[in-house]
Parts: structure tokens; sequence; C-alpha cells
């Protein structure tokens, strides 16, 4: 243990929450359940727990819930920092694939996602006196999950401690869910924000298709033209955030000279530099820790963010916001019965926590990227994700904790019935659930992967039928990481659009005729022959962080397997013995293990259509191939059958990504496979 910093403990005291320390411990050893409202960046994820912790020393573990995994590791970091102690002994958080707690943690935080998770492992919640639902208002599905959980848990535990924060004011719904319990609320220090909208709403249509160059085209407007203060900028993924970047430092770039760049920013003797930041959700951004540090004088930041900006963490030194006004979120697709990640048009709701980041330390302004029309236009709240996913998973685990009448479960906002339905029938074509809903031993093997009901059913199939897990595990590994395996050079990349070209060449001489999946496992191979080389991984356009965290990945799941469900790892079969030719170096070598063994797809691939065989489509004579099972259309058991009884040699079958990494008709070409010799079709979503 070292002692915090001067600076943090001043820090930590000018906190909003700071001052109603003392009334909150006693609102948490008075009531069961608390909900605590207060603007983002007022301290209540950092604080309230650590009050609790200090204030109330018989409490034992507090768990802390974030819907968003970096702000799980930021809020940690944050706070064992102001502890003054190691990261992962008091202080810790877990994720899903890596936890850093010890036995000696008090204070927890993980996503929503692990508490569920643990909830139906133990149901009482019994390492916990504290858990904090916190970021509420942000409404996932696993938030909403955990509500009714918690409510039932209570009634078994009445001395556990439930405490609900959110950064917006419509708190009464919280409060009445849970008997009508009190609501704190932390009054807030927030400045004005001078909302500017875009009027040109002729122009912005033409714009619509490039949202990216319309932000920065802004960000640049408010460097030039506006005075000292960070800008954050309201983007919706990872690769627009990168473009933007590129985009933004390509023109500061271009001033060189001094002379120069006083003629072009107004106040250049407030701001003698920028800098550029990306941040979004994925590992490279985790240990950004200069994008969270105060802003240094004559430095201006930009920030070029996606929603986690919104409520979850917080930037200091904002004085400017460009919302886009889009968002990337969950939705439903009831046709395919799955989950796609599209950008949508935000909610009224979201538009004013954006703007609000401009306020935070003084007066600010938000400039939005659409017409104050189209305001009016948007939703006032945003659609709780319960209403727009696949409830297969939450299902499954609910079933796991033995709750049979799911329908009736008390949700806070009810899905539509319709969306439990289909995923009760899912489950039960995935064979997790009997005719009468019950769990069956499958289902029950199935819930103990941190995965998708049908990746956890693929991998239980491929050891209890197919005898080839020990390459599927790999193969699910690499799917269960949400980035891509291959990198993707935009074409206004450093590059240009030959480094597309030479990328997607790239990923062509890794094609493996069955399709994705085998794909996958052709680079796996190859990368372990290279000794996980980085270096090799850059020269062919593969994403090393995907594989290095799939290894990671594998050994948790290979831990599932062997210890939790019991089930036998076990080689696929070997084509031949005769090893081929030497393998030099440089050549890829295709559909062979590090041995150089060929490795027989088939029972991989029917492992994976154990679990997806409603992404299969019988092609027929020249049908599309597209073609997919509405969930009310659904394989019949019959067809179920006749899918796993398939022996035909793989090319009558194609494995197919929806994030293909290579056309489909080229790898068709390069096989020498023609369209019309496939038999079926599979595509899958990752
Ligand atoms: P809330 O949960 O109410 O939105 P937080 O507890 O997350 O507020 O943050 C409170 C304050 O702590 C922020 O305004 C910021 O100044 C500071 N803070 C939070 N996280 C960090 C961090 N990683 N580094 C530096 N300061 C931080
Ligand atoms: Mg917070």
């Amino acid at each position: 243990r070292f002692v915090p910093s001067e600076k943090i403990i001043e820090q930590r005291e000018s906190l909003p929450t700071f001052e109603y320390r003392n009334d909150l411990i006693e609102a948490i050893k008075e009531y069961s359940v608390l909900v605590i409202i207060g603007e983002t960046g007022s301290g209540k994820t950092t604080q309230i727990p650590q009050y609790i912790l200090e204030g109330i020393p018989e409490m034992k573990k507090i768990g802390v819930t974030q819907p968003r995994r970096i702000a799980a590791i930021t809020v940690a970091k944050r706070v064992s920092e102001e502890q003054g102690v190691r990261l992962g002994s008091t202080v810790g958080y877990t994720i899903r694939f890596d936890d850093t707690t010890s036995s000696d943690t008090k204070l927890k935080y993980m996503t929503d996602g692990v508490l569920l998770r643990e909830a139906t492992e133990d149901p009482h919640l019994n390492q916990y006196s504290v858990v904090v639902i916190d970021e509420a208002h942000e409404r996932t599905l696993e938030t909403d999950v955990l509500f009714g959980l918690l409510k039932k848990t209570q009634r078994l535990r009445p001395d556990l401690k439930i405490l609900i924060m959110s950064a917006t004011l419509d708190v009464e719904k919280f409060s009445d869910f849970f008997d009508e319990c009190p609501i704190f609320e932390i009054p807030g220090r927030t400045f004005p924000v001078d909302i500017t909208y875009y009027k040109d709403a002729q122009r912005l249509s033409a714009l619509k298709s490039n949202l990216v160059d319309h932000a920065v085209e802004a960000a640049w407007h408010i460097h030039t033209q506006e005075r000292a203060g960070d800008v954050l900028v309201f983007l919706t993924g990872q690769n627009d955030i990168e473009r933007a970047c590129r985009a933004f430092q390509d023109r500061v770039n271009k001033i060189n000279r001094h002379e120069d760049y006083k003629k072009v920013v107004r106040y250049y003797d407030q701001i003698e530099k920028v800098m550029v930041y990306p941040l979004y959700a994925s590992l490279e951004t985790y240990d950004q820790k200069a994008v969270f540090e105060g802003s240094r004088k004559g430095v201006r930041k930009i920030v070029f963010a996606t929603n986690v900006a919104q409520t979850s963490v917080t930037i200091p030194g904002i004085r400017y916001v460009i919302d886009s006004g889009f968002v990337k979120e969950k939705t439903y697709d009831a046709n395919t019965g799955m989950d796609a990640l599209l950008v949508t048009e935000i909610s009224q709701a979201a538009a004013t926590q954006r703007a609000g980041r401009a306020g935070r330390t003084a007066p600010g302004k938000a400039y939005r990227l659409y017409t104050s029309d189209s305001f009016d236009h948007m939703l006032p709240d945003t659609i709780p994700e319960i209403q727009r996913s696949s409830l297969l998973g939450t299902i499954l685990s609910l079933k796991k904790m033995g709750i049979v009448d799911v329908i009736n479960f008390e949700f806070i906002d009810p899905p539509d019935e319709k969306l439990v339905r289909n995923a009760l029938k899912q489950l039960y074509l995935l064979g997790a659930i009997d005719d009468v809903g019950k769990l069956t031993p499958l289902g029950d093997k199935m819930s103990h992967f941190p995965l998708s009901p049908s990746l956890a059913r693929v991998l239980v199939s491929s050891a209890e039928e197919y005898e080839c897990s020990y390459e599927v595990l790999t193969i699910a590994s690499i799917l269960a990481g949400e980035n891509d395996l291959f990198r993707a050079p935009s074409p206004r990349s450093r590059g240009g659009p030959e480094a597309v070209i030479e990328a997607e060449e790239c990923k062509l001489r890794f094609a493996h005729h069955a399709g994705d999946h085998m794909t996958y496992l052709n680079v796996w191979h190859e990368w372990k022959r290279h000794n996980k080389s980085r270096t090799w991984c850059k020269e062919n356009w593969i994403n090393s962080k995907v594989l290095e965290t799939a290894a990671n990945v594998r050994r948790q799941l290979m831990d599932v397997m062997e210890n939790k469900t019991r089930l036998p790892i076990k080689r696929a079969p070997r084509l031949s013995t005769k090893s081929s030719k030497k393998s030099t170096n440089k050549k890829i070598m295709i559909g062979v293990d590090e041995k150089g063994r060929q490795i027989d797809p088939v029972p991989i691939l029917k492992s994976f259509l154990s679990g997806y065989f409603t992404n299969i489509a019988n092609k027929g004579a020249n049908r599309a191939v597209f073609s997919h099972y509405s969930p009310d259309q659904h394989l019949t058991e019959g067809m179920t059958a006749e899918v796993n009884d398939f022996t035909g040699s793989p090319t009558s079958l194609v494995a197919l990504h929806l994030h293909p990494l290579c056309s489909f008709s080229d790898m068709l070409d390069r096989n020498r496979i023609r369209y019309s010799e496939l038999d079926w079709v599979m595509y899958m979503h990752v």
C-alpha cells in the first residue's frame, strides 16, 4: 500500500459526492435498496464504493457492475490508484475472459454480464454484501435481467444491500420496481451548454453518407476558430474513429511553419499544440491513459469516441462536443433471429447527455451535426436493449437458475412475448431445453460456457459427438473475440488502395475451401508455426492481438471443458499420416496442423452445424445461397436430422462467415468449385 498523492486526495474531495459522504453511508446502512442519481462525473462510480469501503468496514465484498468492459477496467485502475493499492489486491476488475481479482479483493468492478454469469452459478450472490448496478440508465440487456434477479435474491437474502446508480433524472421507474425504495439525489454542478444545430438540411442529406468527413470538418472549425478547451466528437465505431483521427492529423500535419499556424488558428496564443486521440471499447485503447489525464496548458485534446464517452467514462477538460447523432446499437433482426450491430439514430435523451459532456467544468458548446427538426423527430428515450435483442443466452441463464416460467419473469420493461417464445423455440431446437421447457443435461453443459448458446452447443457437440474439440476450441476462441482476425486497411490509410488489394490477396492465401472456420484454423496453425511472431502477423495483415487473446480465451474454455463439464478434448482425425513436402517458411499451408498433417474438416463443420443449423440453407437448383430460415419457418426436426447425417465430401458444403474473409465467389473460384456443385450453404454471424 502506498500513500495517494496530494493531487488525488484533493481531486477526490472536490467531487460533488464528497459532501454527501456521510449521508450516503447512513442511507446505505438504513435501506436495503437505494437508487442514487447524479450527473456524469459527479463521483458515483469511483467514489461511492470507496465510501462504503472506508465507512462501513464490516461489509464483505462490494460488487459494482458496468455495462462496458473499458469502463470496468479504467475505473478499477483509477480507484486502485486512489486507494493506493495495487490493481488486483483490494480493488480489481473482472470482465469476460479476464479476471484480475484475488482473495483479497473487497471492491470488484465487473461487467454486468459477469455478475449475471455469477448469479447463474450462485443465485444468492453470497460472496457480496453490496451489489451496485451502475450506469443503470443504459438499460443493457444484462442490467435489466439483473434487476429482476436481484429482486428475487433480495427476498432470499434481506442482508444484501442493493444500490442502483444512474445518471439521468428518469429514475422513478427503478424506485417503483424495487417497491418504491428511496432515491438519493446528488445535486450536480453543471454549466450551461450552448447548442448549435446544423442548419442546412439539404447539404446535410448529402453529407449523411459521409459522417466522418463532416465530423472532422466540425472539429477543424472548432480547433481553428474557438478558444482553448478540449473537444469530444461522438462517432459510431472503431473504423470511423480511426479514419477521423487520421484525417484530422493529416490536416494538422499540412501546416508546417509557425507563421502559417498563426494564420489558421485564431487563438494560437492559447493553443500551441493539438493532440488527437481515439477512444473505443477495444483492447488497444484500454491503456490510453493520456485521454483520461487532465489537460495540459497550451495543448488541445481532440477525442474521437464512441458512445463509451457518453456516460461511462469521464474525460476531463472537455469544453466542446460534436454530436454526429448516431450510435452503433445492438438490434435484433426478427427475420434472421440474430443480433446485429447497426448504426442507428440516437434518442433525445442521449443527445442531451452528449451535449452535457461539454459543461462539466465550465460553460461549453455542443455542435449537433443534424437539424433541430431532426432532433424533434428523435425518440425521447433509447429503447431498452432487452426489447431489441435475441434472448437466447438470457433465457438459458434463467433456466439454469431454475426459473422455469420465463414468460412471467419480473422484468422492469418486459420484452415482447414473441421474443421470449422465439428464444425458447431456438433453445429447444438446440437441445438445451425439453418439450416442457426444462433444462436438459446438454443445456446444463452449454450453460457453463461464457459463450452464446449456439457456440456453446458447437463445443459440446465437438466433444461429445464428433471428436474434434481440440480444433473447435481454437476456432471458437477466435470467434468469441469481437475483433476481426484480418486487418482491413481503408483506401485512405497510409498504404492507399494498394494496401487494400494487398490485404485482400493476403487473406485469400489462407482461404480453405471449406470456409472461414477452417481458414481461421489455418491462420492459427501458421501463427504457431511462426512462433507467434508479431512481425509475421504484420506482414500478413493479421491482427496479432486477436490471436493472442484467442490463446488466452482458449485456455479458459478448455478449463471449462475439462473441469466444469468434463467433456473430452480430442483431436480431429488426420486424413493422411504422410507429411506433405517439407514446408518452406514462406509458403502458407492449407488445411494442415503444425506438423503438416491434413486435418479432416468434416467433423469440425458438423460441430458448427449443430449450433448454427438455423443458418443453413438448402441451396437446391440455383436457389439463392443467402436464403435463410426465419425463426418462424425453422428447420423442422427432420431437416435437422438430415443435416446432421450429412456425410458428403467437404466440397458439397461450404461454411461461410457473414464477415467474409474473402468473397464467396473468390473462394469457390480458387478451389475450382462450381456453385452448382454445392448442396448446402451455411453462413454465420459473429
Ligand atoms: P460518475 O460515475 O458520477 O460519472 P466518476 O466516479 O466516474 O463519476 O468520475 C468522477 C471524477 O473522477 C471524474 O469527473 C474525473 O474527474 C475523475 N476520474 C474518473 N476516472 C478517472 C481516471 N481514470 N483518471 C483520472 N480521473 C478520473
Ligand atoms: Mg459513472
